[in-house]
């Protein structure tokens, strides 16, 4: 007679979501979201860190500000699941082309963390790396004496484009958005439970890293860029359009974040 063994489904998959929670909190190290919907690496199928230039993957040890943007690419949540959007996006920032005949070096995808239109959360690079950019972050005394309009800087000095980086001290979320044929951005705001979903991670952000609400930026605010698009900057600051505002998104990441401090 032929031995054989028999394990309980239930019990295998037990075991096995267990392994996966566990891997999700080791990963992200946030109290709540941890377990919950983080979604590591190694679930939506990302490849390894590139090996390169070291500016593009320079070591962070401060965080100063969380910064918000999004992503357009082509292909969008319609046609694709968010794993393979996330995928593009990496792929893109590993080795795609400019536009211009030029091979974009990112050693990884550019942002930390990534919210999808499902509310997913997903983990993008390692937090202790700054971000990369195809813009300059300007410094604070690079921004002294702007002037802004509908949340876009304009600095005293124009920097120059070709500069790229200087991201040290940033820690990113990006809203996994599209464009359509036109290049005309589509599905800035997510669903309603997924912008909450993004709110709460970044109250629990600003939580890990020692930050208040006053230290959030939006891409545009700091960098010659339209990111992270007029929706998704009204949902943070409001119809005003103003750096000092205060939109639905904001309020509820203060709501988060003062539940957290209790
Ligand atoms: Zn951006």
């Amino acid at each position: 007679m032929k031995a054989s063994i028999t394990i309980p489904l239930g019990l295998l998959l037990l075991v096995i979501s267990c392994t996966v929670a566990q891997e999700r909190k080791t990963e992200s190290g946030l109290a709540r979201l941890d377990g919950v919907n983080i979604m590591s690496r190694e679930l939506w199928g990302g490849h390894k860190v590139k090996p390169g230039d070291e500016n593009q993957y320079q070591l962070q040890e401060d965080i100063a500000y969380l910064s918000i943007h999004h992503t357009q690419s082509r292909a969008t949540h319609v046609k694709y699941s968010e794993e393979e959007l996330l995928r593009f996006v990496q792929e893109y920032h590993q080795g795609g082309e400019t536009g211009k005949g030029e091979l974009i070096r990112f050693r990884d995808i550019a942002y930390h963390y990534l919210v999808g239109h499902t509310g997913k959360i997903y983990k993008g690079r390692d937090e202790n790396r700054a971000p990369a950019s195809f813009t300059h972050y300007l410094s604070d005394s690079e921004l002294e004496g702007a002037r802004y309009k509908n949340g876009k800087v304009m600095p005293v000095k124009v920097v120059s484009k070709e500069s790229p980086g200087n991201s040290v001290g940033h820690l990113t979320v990006s809203f996994i958005c599209g464009r359509n044929s036109k290049g005309v951005v589509q599905d800035a705001v997510l669903p309603a439970d997924s912008m909450a979903e993004a709110a709460r991670l970044v109250a629990e952000l600003l939580v890990k890293h020692d930050l208040k609400p006053s230290d959030i930026r939006a891409h545009r605010e700091f960098a010659n860029t339209e990111c992270p698009g007029d929706e998704i900057y009204r949902w943070l600051r409001g119809d005003s359009m103003d750096k000092a505002g205060e939109g639905v998104g904001l309020k509820l990441i203060k709501k988060e974040f003062f539940k957290l401090n209790k």
